[in-house]
């Protein structure tokens, strides 16, 4: 029997690529833009890590997390996103004596134990960019405008939805009169709702029951009891967004899945994805680096999924990978001879190619055609010719000496088009 991947893994194919590279490198030139820096972090991390900062009740650690122990019995596990281990590095390499905010970036493969289904794998790619060590509302707000950048770049017309979820000062005179109203309607609320109210009751917000959700249009929200700092930022933060041109709707039923977030909380959905229309999530989290044993230090971070992106974004021709030279063994050519041209075409920085697979003159011909090539150079046991692709038409220029192959690709067409 053959072996396939595992459930709830992909693979990106060659064909695949250039959809993804599209959109990698439009997000590694607006964080640059951004101020943002690369940081790089271990694949997977002591299962404390993300217990302490994810919290036990959230989905992630509850019932989401790829644990195993290592032959040193070491409880390890893969990581499920990237904010913790940002936070976990800031705090070891003391980066809180460097400028602040401290920006980074990664993209890097996230692990959860999750029912797959479109859109939710068990390994995806994430984008996460954190600044951490600032609370200033204009950071939220930068976080934002990267995204709405990011996604406008690729094409994608995503709603964000915006709310503010309070602070330590806040948070807890709200929780009592959200609880009193969960008491009220208890019989009403689903299995899941129950059980996330024992740990974490704001979390109740943060369901995919549309009948729960309609419900839940009548408790309060944490908007309305938001303590004046709290409220002051939160409007900060929506005038900064507006001085960078970025629409959003207040959803003041947003909630995040995971106790460390404060104030800020926002979700960009984009259409026809279906049941998971969140393509980037994220808010501040003033309280992780402190709960993970650090001092306290105010933070902001989002992270998108990549295979969201990329499903949203939909085809493109832009970053189609091209090939310059394809070289095309005719009749009496010499084999060696083209290896050693193909080297030096690469050498002078030409992606180029030759046939591997015994076909026929035209049969390459057509091979390179079909990579896209600019330039097809068909080798004879005296010469070679080129000829070049114009408006879909190849045009012949005289007949080459091998000893100025190089020199001729390199130069680029010359002549009338065909
Ligand atoms: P969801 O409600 O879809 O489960 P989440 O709240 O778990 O999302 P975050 O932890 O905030 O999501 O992750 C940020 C982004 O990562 C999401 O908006 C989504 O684009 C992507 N993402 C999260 N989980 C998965 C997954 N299992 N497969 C693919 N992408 C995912
Ligand atoms: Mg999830």
């Amino acid at each position: 029997m053959s072996i396939e991947a595992p459930k709830g893994t992909h693979d990106v194919l060659p064909r695949e690529w250039p959809a993804w590279q599209r959109v990698l490198d439009e997000a590694e030139r607006l964080c640059a833009a951004y101020g943002y820096r690369r940081i790089v972090t271990p694949t997977f991390e002591e299962t404390e890590l993300f217990a302490r900062s994810s919290g036990e009740a959230s989905d992630i650690v509850s019932k989401e997390m790829y644990s195993f122990e290592d032959r040193g019995e070491r409880s390890l596990t893969l990581r499920p996103e990237g904010t913790a281990q940002v936070c976990r590095a800031y705090i070891e390499h003391g980066l809180q004596r460097e400028p602040q905010p401290v920006k980074t970036w990664m993209v890097a493969p996230m692990f959860r134990y999750a029912r797959p289904q479109k859109g939710r794998y068990r390994e995806f790619w994430q984008l996460s960019v954190e600044a951490i060590g600032c609370e200033d509302p204009a950071l939220d707000a930068e976080l934002i405008a990267l995204q709405h950048a990011w996604l406008k770049a690729l094409g994608i017309e995503a709603t964000l939805l915006l709310n503010s979820i309070g602070d330590r000062a806040c948070r807890p005179a709200y929780l009592e009169r959200l609880e009193a109203w969960l008491d009220e309607h208890s019989s009403e609320l689903d299995a899941e709702a129950r059980h996330k109210r024992e740990t974490s009751p704001l979390r109740v917000f943060d369901t995919k029951n549309p009948e729960l959700a309609a419900l839940l249009e009548g408790a309060p929200t944490i908007g309305d009891a938001l303590c004046a700092e709290c409220r002051e930022h939160f409007e900060a933060v929506k005038t900064f967004l507006d001085a960078c041109g970025v629409a959003y709707e207040v959803a003041p039923r947003l909630v995040r899945g995971l106790d460390y977030y404060t104030r800020t909380a926002f979700e960009f959905v984009a259409p026809g994805l279906g049941a998971q229309d969140a393509v980037s999530a994220g808010g501040r989290y003033d309280y992780l680096v402190e709960t993970i044993g650090g001092p306290p230090t105010p933070a902001v971070g989002f992270a998108s999924g990549i295979e969201r992106i990329v499903l949203s974004a939909g085809e493109s021709e832009v970053g189609k990978d091209g090939t310059d030279a394809f070289l095309i063994a005719a009749e009496g050519a010499d084999r060696v001879l083209m290896v050693k041209i193909l080297e030096e075409l690469r050498e002078n920085g030409l992606a180029a190619d030759m046939d591997y697979a015994s076909r026929s003159t035209k049969g390459q011909l057509t091979q390179g055609q079909r990579l896209g090539a600019r330039c097809l150079v068909s080798f004879y046991s005296k010469s070679a010719l080129l000829e070049w692709v114009g408006s879909g038409k190849y045009r012949g220029e005289p007949v080459t000496p091998f000893d100025e192959i190089v020199k001729n690709v390199l130069a680029g067409p010359r002549g009338d088009l065909l």
